[in-house]
């Protein structure tokens, strides 16, 4: 029996189990969590929860496993000998669920033929997909020349020192080949360069009846909230004209409302900080929150650093998070640049940023991603995708950023979004249709089983 007729057998007769598996997992809630952060579970107790259920689930598998202190761990198995191994690089933590679910983000329930929950798409789903077409591979019992290796992170959500202990402190190898489930199909060969930098600058007196104003989660999502507290009536008289649509939670709390979109593509929201923002530069006449409005431009405009190129299109910028502190307004933006640029454009941010008043507080960079796409994987993944959809469609490229930076150049991301699927990533109502996952589970284990046989 070849191994595709075993893979297809494997998911006709184990598919209520591999959904099975991946709903519990989409039960454990892995945002990040400061407060339950203990020695082994360093981004709190339902990331490590998370990293122990699938570790568990490998290891009954039959597979080798290793928890590297809670930080990520990985599960392996082939030829005991082989000098090199390939791998999936998934992550398990997910962004918060914020507002606007039909079902709740944790239920994983299925209807009309999907399972809704935080995670489907991003990353658990694909991560499982992967799982069970590795367990497939295992049980087969077919000959590979290198080891196979999943790679489970818990802190790509946020500031990835997953990565940074596996490849770091915990001192392991980098993969012969890998690809990351993180995106869409066909794959991703080239990803854009990015940093997220936190930037500061003065509030005036004229905000001086402004209290607090909060807004954003995470750098990498566009703001569906913003928050502001205002002791001075005339303000708050101002901004009910200035924002029609504010809700006053009390008085002089007044919130605006915009909409949640993942920060690789801000234009696809509407960020909250901004609008609010807005609102304040009528009210208060303060520069300081036109500042922040001409910030939030998506191109990069209101930062001096907007610009494209051929390969990966424009630059992005996303205001993700805001807070008033200490009279400063403290904004966390996250770019992403053109894969063909260098490193220049950092210094060229710093200094147009601080022309236009802000100053640097600190900044954290990971350099552009490109793979060409005459060099492996990216030939063995197109045509393992190619033979399961028989969709020709070229390769692509984004604004990433995706673990296959952390494996560069010999790592792409591959799935598992196909086109015509909602973008519900970072979003309300994220969802997987059944019928994807179960084909991905073909697609990773066969992209798995080829990989593994590259010739050295
Ligand atoms: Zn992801």
């Amino acid at each position: 029996m070849s191994f595709t007729d075993f893979l297809n057998d494997y998911v006709a007769s184990n598919k209520d189990a591999a959904i099975a598996s991946l709903q519990e997992c989409l039960r454990i809630p892995s945002v990040k969590d400061e407060e339950t952060v203990a020695e082994g579970a360093p981004f709190g107790k339902a990331c490590a929860d998370a990293l122990t259920y699938t570790l568990d689930m490998c290891a009954a598998a039959g597979m080798k496993t290793v928890n590297l202190d809670g930080y990520v761990g990985y599960a392996e198995f082939g030829p005991a000998d082989a000098a090199e191994h390939v791998a999936l690089l998934g992550h398990l933590d997910v962004v918060p669920p914020g507002d606007g679910w039909t079902d709740g983000p944790w239920d994983a329930v299925i209807h009309d033929g999907r399972i809704w929950s935080r995670g489907t798409q991003d990353d658990k789903g694909p991560t499982f997909a992967g799982v069970h077409g590795a367990i497939a591979l295992l049980q087969s019992g077919a000959e590979l020349r290198h080891r196979v290796r999943l790679i489970f992170g818990c802190d790509e959500e946020s500031s990835w020192q997953c990565m940074e202990h596996y490849f770091g402190a915990a001192g392991q190898p980098m993969p012969k080949l890998a690809f990351t489930p993180d995106a869409g199909f066909p794959l991703y060969h080239a990803e854009k360069g990015s940093y997220t930098a936190t930037v500061t600058r003065p509030l005036s007196e004229m905000s001086a009846g402004i209290t607090a104003f909060t807004s954003g989660l995470r750098p990498n999502m566009v703001p569906d909230k913003a928050t502001v507290t205002v002791a001075d009536a005339s303000v708050v008289s101002h901004l009910r004209t200035a924002l029609p649509d504010a809700t006053e939670s009390s008085e002089g709390t007044i919130q605006v409302t915009g909409v949640s979109a993942h920060g690789g593509a801000p234009h696809g929201g509407v960020n909250a900080a901004m609008l609010l923002a807005t609102g304040l530069a009528t009210a208060t006449g303060d520069a300081a929150w036109t500042a922040l409005v001409e910030l939030c431009d998506c191109d990069g405009k209101g930062a001096g650093i907007d610009g494209q190129d051929d390969l990966t299109g424009p630059l992005t910028l996303n205001v993700g998070v805001v807070n008033t502190v200490d009279g400063l307004l403290e904004v966390v933006i996250n770019v992403r640049y053109p894969a063909t640029w260098d490193e220049s454009v950092l210094q060229r941010s710093w200094d147009n940023l601080n022309e236009r008043g802000w100053t640097l507080v600190q900044f954290d960079h990971t350099a552009p991603l490109h793979v060409p796409i005459d060099q492996e994987p990216v030939k063995t993944l197109l045509s393992v995708y190619r033979d399961h959809t028989a969709d020709m469609s070229a390769p692509k490229t984004m604004g990433g950023r995706t673990y296959a930076t952390c494996v560069q150049p010999v790592g792409v991301a591959f799935g598992a979004a196909m086109a015509g699927d909602p973008e519900v990533a970072h979003r309300p109502d994220e969802n997987i249709s059944v019928e994807r996952y179960l084909q991905c589970i073909r697609i990773y284990g066969d992209a798995l089983y080829r990989l593994a046989n590259v010739a050295s």
